[in-house]
C-alpha cells in the first residue's frame, strides 16, 4: 500500500465504497463531506474559511482523493484551483482603481465556498483544442453588464455547480485594459444559461461534463480585473491539479493490486517496479508545484507544461501496464480497477489536451527546453 496519510485520506477513505454503491451518479456525499474539512476551499487562508494550502499541498490532496475517487478529485480542483490560482493571490495584482472590487469579490467568494455552493469551469469549447485564445465565446455589454452568448463543452459539475467560470473575448472598447480573453463568473441557473444532458464518458462518468450554452446570458462579474488572465497567470496552478488526478488514479490501481499483496515474485517485481516509476513522477509534480507563484513567466509555464505532459502520460502507460497484471476478475465494465484505468486517461485529454501540449513543446523547443 502505498503511503496516504493526513486527513485527506482520512475523509477519503469512504469515498470509494460510496461509489461503489452508485456509480454513474453525481458524488455530492463526498464533495459534500470536502466541503466541510474545508478542503475544498483549502487555498483560502483561515480567515476566510480555507486552509492557507499551497500548490504542492493542494496537488497533494487532489491526488489522494483521485486515488479514492477520481471523478471526486476532478470536480473538486476546479473550485480548489479557482481559490488557488484566482481568490487566494495577492490583491496588489490588481490595478489601483480595482484593488477595493477585487477585495469585496474574494469575500464574496469566500463565502459562497463556505455556503457550500460550487464554482465550475465552464472554458473548453469544440475544435479550440484546449487553447483559451481560440474560444469563441464572446462578452458584450448590455444593460450597465456583459452578457455571454457562446457554446462550451465538458464542464465537470454540470446542473450541481451554482456558478460557471466562463472564458470570452472581450472588446478592449467594452473594457479598457482587457485582455484577449478574460474570466466571468455566470450563474448556473442564471437567465439565458442552458445545462444540456449529453454527458456519457468513456470514464469519470459521474463528472457531469454536460455542454452549456449561453445565449444572452447575462454575467454576474468579471472575474478580477481586466487581464486578469495574462497578469496571474492562473493556468499552472490548474494542469497541477489536473496532472495529480491520474497520478492518483495510478495509486488507486497499485492499492487495489496489493491488498492483499500477490504472492507470485513476478507480479512483486512488476508491482515495485511501477511503485519507482510512481515515485518518480510523484516527484517531478511536487517539485513543479511547490516553485507555483502568481503572474510566474514562461520558464515556468514550460515547466509546468513538461511535467504535466510527462505525468499524464506515464500516468496512462502505468496503469495501462498495471491493468494488464491484474487479471480477469477486474476485466469488468463496473471494476473498480477498470473504472481506475479509465479514468486515468481524461488526464491526458485535461487542459492542454495531449496533442497541443506536445504541439506547444515543439514550438518553444529554443525558450522551453533548451534554457530549462
Ligand atoms: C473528463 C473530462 C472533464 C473535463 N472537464 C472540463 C471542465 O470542467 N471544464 C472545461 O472547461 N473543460 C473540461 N474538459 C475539457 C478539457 O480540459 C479540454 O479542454 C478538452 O478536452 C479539449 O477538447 P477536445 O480534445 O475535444 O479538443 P478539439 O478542439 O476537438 O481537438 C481535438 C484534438 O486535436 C488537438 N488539437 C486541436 N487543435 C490543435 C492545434 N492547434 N494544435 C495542436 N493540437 C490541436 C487537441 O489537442 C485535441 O487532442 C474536460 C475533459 C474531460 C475529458
Amino acid at each position: 500500500m502505498l503511503l496516504a496519510t493526513g486527513e485527506v485520506s482520512e475523509i477519503a477513505a469512504s469515498f470509494r465504497e460510496r461509489d461503489a454503491a452508485a456509480p454513474e451518479s453525481y458524488p455530492a456525499e463526498n464533495i459534500s463531506s470536502l466541503y466541510d474539512a474545508r478542503m475544498v476551499p483549502g487555498p483560502f487562508p483561515a480567515s476566510l474559511g480555507g486552509r492557507g494550502w499551497t500548490l504542492r499541498e493542494s496537488v497533494d490532496a487532489i491526488c489522494t482523493i483521485a486515488s479514492q475517487s477520481p471523478s471526486t478529485a476532478l470536480i473538486v480542483s476546479m473550485p480548489l484551483g479557482l481559490a488557488g490560482a484566482c481568490f487566494a493571490t495577492d490583491r496588489g495584482f490588481a490595478p489601483p482603481g480595482w484593488r477595493d472590487r477585487w477585495r469585496e469579490q474574494i469575500e464574496w467568494a469566500a463565502s459562497e465556498y463556505r455556503a457550500h455552493r460550487l464554482f465550475a469551469a465552464c472554458n473548453s469549447e469544440k475544435g479550440a483544442g484546449g487553447s483559451l485564445a481560440a474560444i469563441n465565446t464572446v462578452a458584450t455589454v448590455s444593460g450597465g453588464g456583459f452578457q455571454l452568448n457562446g457554446e462550451k463543452i465538458l464542464a465537470s459539475g454540470g446542473r450541481n455547480a451554482s456558478w460557471f467560470f466562463s472564458t470570452a473575448k472581450v472588446d478592449p472598447a467594452d473594457l479598457p485594459g482587457a485582455g484577449v480573453v478574460e474570466f466571468f463568473l455566470m450563474p448556473a441557473a442564471g437567465k439565458g444559461v442552458d445545462v444540456r444532458d449529453d454527458w456519457d464518458g468513456f470514464g469519470m462518468r459521474s463528472t457531469e461534463s454536460q455542454s452549456v450554452h449561453y445565449q444572452d446570458a447575462p454575467a454576474h462579474a468579471l472575474l478580477g480585473f481586466p487581464n486578469f488572465i495574462n497578469t496571474v497567470r492562473p493556468l499552472q496552478y490548474w494542469f497541477c491539479l489536473f496532472a495529480a488526478i491520474p497520478l492518483g488514479c495510478v495509486r488507486g490501481i497499485i492499492d487495489a493490486l496489493t491488498t492483499p499483496a500477490p504472492s507470485s515474485p513476478a507480479l512483486r517485481l512488476r508491482i515495485a517496479d511501477a511503485v519507482m516509476r510512481y515515485e518518480a513522477i510523484d516527484a517531478y509534480l511536487q517539485t513543479t508545484a511547490e516553485a507555483w507563484t502568481p503572474g510566474a513567466d514562461a520558464a515556468y509555464a514550460g515547466r509546468v507544461l513538461r511535467a504535466k505532459t510527462y505525468v499524464t502520460m506515464e500516468a496512462a502507460k502505468l496503469s495501462a501496464e498495471l491493468f494488464s497484471l491484474s487479471g480477469g476478475r477486474h476485466y469488468r465494465r463496473n471494476d473498480y480497477v477498470a473504472g481506475l484505468l479509465a479514468d486515468t486517461f481524461a488526464g491526458t485529454a485535461l487542459r492542454p489536451p495531449l496533442a497541443l501540449a506536445l504541439e506547444s513543446i515543439v514550438e518553444q523547443f529554443e525558450d522551453v527546453v533548451l534554457r530549462a
